[in-house]
């Protein structure tokens, strides 16, 4: 049923300067490509899950419509993270959580199970499932560690020219 992944996927997500993890979920419209806010974390997934099959647009969500004004601009008010598309959908009880480097360099992905325990890789993940077989209708391929893209554009001038200078002073101690 998959099909070849679109070139560029279009569901984001996006953070606040002050919130270390997500802070707003989006996706944009095939149609008009207007990006809409997509109100939980699980809605998210969801759309995510199965965007190659089902592409998102407006119509999809609750009164919206590509005539409607975009919820939110894409532009370096924020800084801006785009997913991969068809990621899975979280497995039940567990959760998924997205952290920003301090330096905006990258995104990690980090789930969390039932009880609060923290897996931080595909091995800790298998290693979880194979010790605790109450998950046995959860598989490794439910999980995925590939955290969305940082958009260096949206990226706050300051952290880019921290970043910069922390570069030059690395390569200056050679
Ligand atoms: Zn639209």
């Amino acid at each position: 049923m998959a099909k070849d992944s679109p070139k560029t996927p279009k569901t984001s997500s996006s953070r606040s300067a002050t919130n270390p993890s997500v802070s707003v979920w989006a996706a944009q419209c095939e149609k008009c490509l207007k990006w809409r806010r997509i109100a939980t974390q699980e809605e998210f997934e969801e759309i995510r899950s199965r965007f190659t099959e089902e592409p998102f647009n407006c119509h999809n969500q609750p009164n919206a419509s590509c005539d409607d004004p975009t919820d939110i601009e894409y532009d370096s008010s924020r800084t801006w993270a785009i997913d991969k598309p068809n990621l899975p959908k979280t497995p039940s009880g567990f959760k998924r959580e997205l952290y920003l480097r301090r330096d905006y360099s990258k995104m990690d992905a980090y789930y969390f199970t039932p009880s609060g325990k923290k897996l931080r890789s595909f091995t800790e993940v298998t290693t979880f499932l194979q010790q605790n077989p109450e998950f046995s209708d959860v598989k490794p391929s439910d999980f995925s560690f590939t955290s969305p893209k940082v958009m260096i554009d949206t990226i706050p001038s300051t952290a880019l020219l921290a970043n910069s200078h922390k570069k030059g002073a690395a390569s200056s101690t050679k």
